[in-house]
């Protein structure tokens, strides 16, 4: 660990996406931000990530879009198809969407994302303190306190918990799991030579969708890279056995699915996978002076690529109520009232989040469906007009500040409304 110079108007517990884009959000109005990561370095799986215009309209305040777009792709579509016989579905065209929404819908490499927050963090002067494991939170008179493993102590007026689906500070809150999917994803992102006769799309982001499972696939980096996800659903998680989602149930997942999909998964990697959990909605993300932020407090099911998205609003938002509430810096105070700021933050994005945990939840069930259901399901997505936008307007537009600027959810059509 470091040793500090000044002490620190906020801690921010979690160096991933969403700890470090909130730390640069609160160093950018002002404040003096000292960051804890548990891990010896900071880093990222070395996957791809997508990124919406409600995420890009944000790295364009703070400056850093350029940079983005120049270290990702910009995608021509977003397209969606059926795993089984590769019949396209429906399709975003997101050179449009960006006409729409202003910014762009991006895919990024996630370290690449990682590496610009964590390079404006260091510009804009956050204190970063990699080997520190936060093992409690404790509120005090004025402020808050955490504690690392070791038994060193640190406190500041606020603590921003980002510490992720596993998060400490949660449990300040309530006393739940995260919830098990029994869907597991493999990962894997190779050279684009690797798949150049693969059949697939140079410039878009396409999504098969199928009985028990879906598999994503785009270019990385300029297109020199291939970027690929496979999710499924384990039988032996269903089972109830403790090693669930291992390479010998992903040879399995996809069998009768078509070409396409057989020819990426042998570049899977196959030592590492992921079990999808979420966890259920909470309303309250503010016990005192702690709060949580990110996967902590809203950790989806990742089928609308909103997780990392979400953690950056909540930094964002939090921070344009922390500039609104504050007074000139006087002595150790940083002059902001804590109280105002905290509760403007809980009065909009836990809504918002609440949304998109249960809508990636019910985008899953609708991927995955089989038999007349999945008919239904592929018919009505055919009838989609591909520049109607009533299903993305709720998510991709300007990130509320207030709940009054919270957009109307999407339109529910149901599947049995389709004669098959
Ligand atoms: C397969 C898959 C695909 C996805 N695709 C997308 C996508 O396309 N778009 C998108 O927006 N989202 C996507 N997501 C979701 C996204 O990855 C997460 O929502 C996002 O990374 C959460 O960021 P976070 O910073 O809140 O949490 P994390 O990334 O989990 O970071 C938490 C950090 O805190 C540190 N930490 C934890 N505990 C402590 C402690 N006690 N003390 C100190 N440090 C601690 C950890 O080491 C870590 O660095 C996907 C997820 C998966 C699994």
């Amino acid at each position: 660990m470091s040793s500090a110079t000044h002490r620190p108007d906020v801690l921010v517990i979690g160096g991933g996406i969403g700890g470090l884009s909130a730390a640069l959000a609160l160093t950018r109005k002002g404040l003096r931000v000292r960051l804890y990561e548990k891990a010896a370095e900071f880093g990222e799986v070395g996957a791809g990530l997508q990124i919406a215009p409600n995420c890009t309209r944000i790295l364009d305040d703070y400056g850093l879009l350029r940079e983005t777009v120049a270290l990702g792709v910009l995608p021509e579509h977003m397209v969606m198809k059926d795993a089984v016989d590769a019949e396209e579905l429906t399709r975003l065209n997101l050179k449009d969407l960006q006409r729409r929404y202003g910014f762009p819908y991006m895919v990024i490499h996630r370290s690449d994302l990682l590496g610009i927050f964590l390079r404006a963090c260091e510009r804009a002067g956050v204190e970063l303190v990699t080997d520190a494991h936060c093992v409690s939170y404790g509120n005090t008179p004025g402020g808050a306190r955490v504690t690392f493993a070791g038994g060193r102590t640190d406190e500041a007026e606020t603590v921003i918990a980002a510490d992720g689906l596993h998060s400490v500070a949660r449990t300040l809150l309530v006393h739940d799991e995260p919830v098990n999917s029994a869907y597991v994803a493999y990962r894997g992102a190779v050279p684009f030579d690797q798949v150049r006769t693969n059949d697939v799309h140079e410039k878009d982001v396409v999504v098969y969708i199928g009985p028990r499972c879906h598999f994503v696939q785009y270019p990385l980096r300029g297109g020199r890279m291939f970027n690929q996800v496979a999710v499924f659903e384990s039988p032996k998680a269903l089972a109830g056995e403790e090693h669930w989602g291992t390479p010998d149930e992903l040879d399995r997942a996809f069998d009768g699915m078509c070409p396409q999909i057989r020819k990426g998964l042998p570049l899977m990697w196959r030592d590492r996978w992921w079990r999808m959990f979420d966890r259920d909605p909470i309303m309250n993300w503010v016990s005192g002076r702690i709060a949580l932020l990110g996967d902590a407090a809203h950790p989806p099911l990742q089928y609308m690529a909103q997780g990392a998205v979400m953690a950056i609003e909540d930094g964002w938002v939090l921070a344009e109520h922390v500039g609104a509430q504050q007074a000139r810096r006087s002595g150790q105070s940083s002059g902001v009232d804590w109280d105002k700021a905290l509760g403007a933050y809980e009065a909009v994005r836990p809504e918002h989040c609440r949304r998109v945990v249960l809508a990636a939840r019910a985008w899953g069930e609708l991927w995955h469906l089989e038999g007349l259901k999945r008919l239904q399901r592929n018919t009505l997505l055919r009838s989609r007009d591909t520049y109607d936008y009533s299903f993305t307007d709720w998510v991709y537009g300007p990130t509320a500040l207030t709940p009054d600027q919270e957009p109307e959810l999407y339109p529910t059509i149901p599947l049995d409304s389709v004669n098959d």
